[in-house]
């Protein structure tokens, strides 16, 4: 067998052979009381961490999914995309490509969506939804959720969708207290599974929305989601074996506690800002809008990335990021998103500190 390198890119992150064992269960019929008694369990569990008494679903697909699935659900108008970042800028080019009418908010990479900005858009009528990446996982840039999602009040009829791929579970999000209509993450971010699953919860709102579009195709119809969660099933067959592994995730997470949980994201997202400021190099997001999933660095001192990350690889059997698409050799990512710990994150700096000086 090969080495096991490990994975510190912001997703897919590691797996530890806990959640693989515990998703080495036998296969079962997913029209059946087994399947419906483990959807039935984890529902629970999954509504707590949302913060919604609405029903979390889970898509057998990847995020882009369900944020496909967002828009041609709950688009009927026009949709403003806010773009800060290689998913955000995607989102305006998937909405065109379900032939709705799309308008991008850009904003350079590295710099936050502002709410302000947000309402001066919405205020001119034009736009029946909005969508927004909390945590543009591209550039290690947190937006401010809260008071984006505050602008729902002054416009109850435009539907607000919020990828928190990457950021969900590393720091809170509260659906219902939110009072935003879509909240969707991936398995492979800081659920720290294999990819291939996503959840989301939808507002009343968005459900009623749905149901008057048509044209929202089958595999990610919102209604369909809906109509089988009631019956504790999916529209089609689901990734049992994740979701097993999903079982196991939130049992670990409501042991840790969930307050815990954050408090410990926060604190390795530290440990490794920390090395970033006493190596002299600086944060690609600004201060106040820093992811604490991730950290890109901004590489100010022009290090050869490609060959710190060699050295990472060779001698640490581990990788971080080299930079995404055109921020490629001018940024790096290091995640410190799921099970994470004070230990292995505090390897990875020792690993860091040992390539830095070897370069
Ligand atoms: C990873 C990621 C996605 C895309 O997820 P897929 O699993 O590739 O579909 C979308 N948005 C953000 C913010 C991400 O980090």
């Amino acid at each position: 067998m090969s080495t096991h390198v490990k994975l510190y890119i912001p997703g897919p992150v590691e797996v530890s052979p806990a959640t693989f064992a515990a998703m080495s269960q036998p296969m079962m019929g997913h029209r059946g009381k087994g399947f419906q008694d483990l959807y039935a369990e984890i529902q629970p569990m999954l509504q707590t961490l949302f913060g919604t008494k609405q029903q979390v679903f889970l898509s057998t697909s990847s995020a882009w999914g369900v944020m496909e699935g967002s828009i041609r659900n709950l688009v009927k108008k026009k949709v403003l995309n806010c773009c800060n970042g290689a998913f955000s800028d995607k989102w305006l080019d998937v909405s065109k490509r379900c032939g709705k009418q799309a308008e991008a908010y850009q904003v350079e990479w590295g710099q936050p969506i502002l709410p302000e900005e947000i309402d001066k858009r919405l205020a001119t009528g034009e736009f029946d939804a909005v969508t927004f990446i909390h945590n543009e996982t591209s550039t290690g840039v947190l937006s401010p959720l809260t008071e984006i999602a505050a602008l729902k009040k002054k416009y109850p009829d435009v539907m607000f969708i919020t990828d928190s791929v990457s950021g969900f579970t590393t720091l809170p999000v509260n659906f219902d207290e939110l009072g935003i209509d879509v909240l969707l993450t991936g398995s492979q971010k800081a659920f720290a599974l294999p990819p291939g699953l996503a959840l989301f919860t939808a507002s009343e709102a968005a459900m009623a929305r749905a149901a008057t579009i048509e044209d929202r195709g089958y595999y990610f119809d919102f209604i369909e989601f809906k109509a089988n969660g009631e019956k504790s099933m999916t529209p089609s067959t689901p990734c049992i074996s994740l979701i097993y592994g999903l079982r196991h995730q939130l049992k670990a997470m409501f042991a840790e506690g969930l307050e815990n949980r954050y408090a410990r994201h926060a604190r390795l997202n530290g440990m490794v800002h920390e090395w970033v400021r006493k190596n002299g190099f600086e944060f690609f997001a600004p201060e106040g809008y820093r992811s604490k999933s991730l950290t890109c660095v901004a590489n100010n001192r022009e290090i050869d990335v490609a060959a710190f990350i060699g050295l990472l690889k060779k001698n640490h059997s581990l990788i971080i990021d080299g930079g995404y698409g055109k921020l490629k050799g001018k940024t790096f990512r290091i995640s410190n998103m799921g099970d994470e710990t004070d230990e292995t994150i505090g390897a990875v700096i020792a690993a860091l500190d040992d390539s830095l000086a070897k370069l």
